[in-house]
């Protein structure tokens, strides 16, 4: 068994920080001791040393919202499963939940079944699964149940595309009232897809095509009028609800208002809404497609700001990525038309780093930062206090940060399958250094140690 022991950093968990040494014995945390204790000094004399003097020592980061191979038709996300996780880990990310998503007519059982096999020894971190509804029957009902035992524990349902995912208000409430009574969590994407098409067809029958229309014709009453119907339809469900990338200051104000009715909300947003806005939409040549996802980017000055603050004050819980990278041939399906440009940016290396910017600006705390980036993404989807968390007893997934050592992002050095970022030059104050996956070093210094198969489906609880 490999015996690690990572001294001299700052540990920093979301409850707290202090100077200690993180004990690994095989897979997982045995103590987090004082440096100067009997314990530390014995357990060093045949453990491997990492010296973390100077830097940060945190659980390593969970992403819950990636797309890995994910068909959008008619291409597909350009990371797998092995080149998705590898990205991941160089970014200080240990464990992503991805979206199986069911085909036309086929069952969330048969989704995950189908995602078992994609993912099965194809992954560097470790992972689990929600599902994508479409369809829901009796059937559905069932199956939320099964899924539930084998560990899939929350389920995603839409107000948007109208045709491929929507589902009406009695569908979304059933499918509430069904989760809570088993246990199960509901992520909603909360935008009025009804709506938003009517705009986009009539954008695109006067001839405004150009990619910035993708935002134009989604604007943020339709996103906040989304999140108030789903905050209703859970509160008379008697049901939690996770908004998954929330991206406006309308659509926040509805989740704290709703929170203080004491409905049981809870939000995500991504680092493509504190960091991206409608200016990189415009961007000539076709250049702003590569910023092209939903909820779209938006304007900055007053979504940003308010979006930081969200994450500061508890509206917002976490910060996940939506991973759902294409290269610029696909996104060039939508050159003449911004309806038919794939929809996603990649991101899933990025978001421990990026998010530490707002450390450094001053929008979070230390263990803010650890918090909204792993531990509260944990306690949300039935990981913690296995993940997310430096304590005896967890699982050795550890992260050594620097916070004096600079990134400069930029596609021809970032690990994941994409030929461009949509974060090109973005300077970021800090970056990781080592991660260890359950003990095991699988990123040292910039290089990719772990295995293409070292990662491992989670069997999740019910939420906290
Ligand atoms: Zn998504």
């Amino acid at each position: 068994m490999t015996r690690t022991a990572i001294t001299g950093g700052l540990v920093v968990n979301a409850s707290d920080s202090l100077r200690a040494a993180v004990l690994i014995d095989g897979e997982t945390i045995v103590a987090v001791a004082h440096e100067d204790s009997d314990l530390v000094r014995r357990f060093c004399e045949d453990a491997e040393v990492v010296d973390a003097t100077g830097k940060y020592v945190i659980p390593g980061g969970i992403d819950a919202h990636t797309h890995m191979e994910a068909g959008q038709d008619p291409t597909t996300s350009s990371d797998t499963f092995e080149t998705g996780t590898i990205a991941a880990a160089h970014g200080g990310t240990t464990t992503i939940l991805d979206f199986a998503a069911p085909l036309v007519g086929g069952s969330v059982l048969g989704a995950v079944e189908r995602y078992h096999d994609k993912a099965n020894g194809s992954c560097a971190v470790d992972y689990g699964f929600h599902v994508m509804t479409r369809d829901v029957d009796a059937t559905t009902f069932a199956e939320m149940s099964m899924l539930v035992d084998q560990g899939v524990t929350s389920f995603k349902m839409f107000t948007a595309y109208p045709g491929q995912w929507y589902s009406t208000d009695d569908t979304i409430f059933r499918v509430m009232r069904h989760a809570g009574e088993i246990g199960a969590l509901v992520m909603m994407h909360a935008e009025n897809g009804l709506v938003i098409d009517v705009l986009r067809d009539e954008a695109a029958l006067r001839g405004d095509t150009a990619p910035v229309w993708h935002s134009l014709t989604r604007p943020e009453a339709l996103e906040a009028e989304a999140v108030h119907r789903v905050a209703r339809l859970a509160e008379v469900a008697g049901a939690p609800v996770y908004i998954v990338h929330l991206s406006s200051a309308p659509a926040l104000e509805e989740v704290e208002r709703a929170r203080r009715r004491g409905v049981r909300i809870s939000a995500e947003t991504c680092p493509q809404y504190l960091f991206l806005g409608l200016e990189d939409l415009r961007k000539p040549d076709f250049v702003g497609s590569q910023f092209v996802c939903s909820p779209p980017v938006r304007h900055e000055a007053h979504n940003h700001h308010a979006l930081w603050r969200g994450l500061a004050t508890g509206g917002l819980a976490t910060v996940a990525t939506d991973h759902c990278p294409f290269c610029m041939h696909q996104k060039e399906l939508g050159l003449a038309d911004f309806r038919a440009i794939p929809n996603g940016v990649p991101g899933v290396e990025h978001r421990v780093e990026q998010i530490y910017e707002g450390v450094v600006q001053g929008h979070l705390t230390l263990n803010r930062w650890v918090e909204v980036c792993s531990t509260q993404v944990a306690k949300t989807f039935g990981l913690h206090p296995r993940k997310g968390l430096l304590a005896a007893g967890a699982d050795a997934d550890v992260v050594v940060f620097d916070p004096n050592r600079p990134r400069t992002i930029s596609a021809q050095t970032h690990h994941m399958n994409v030929d461009y970022s949509a974060y090109e030059g973005q300077t970021l104050p800090g970056s990781v250094v080592t991660t260890f996956l359950r003990g095991k070093k699988i990123v040292d210094d910039g290089q990719f140690c772990g295995t293409r198969s070292g990662g491992a489906f989670l069997k999740r609880s019910v939420g906290s």
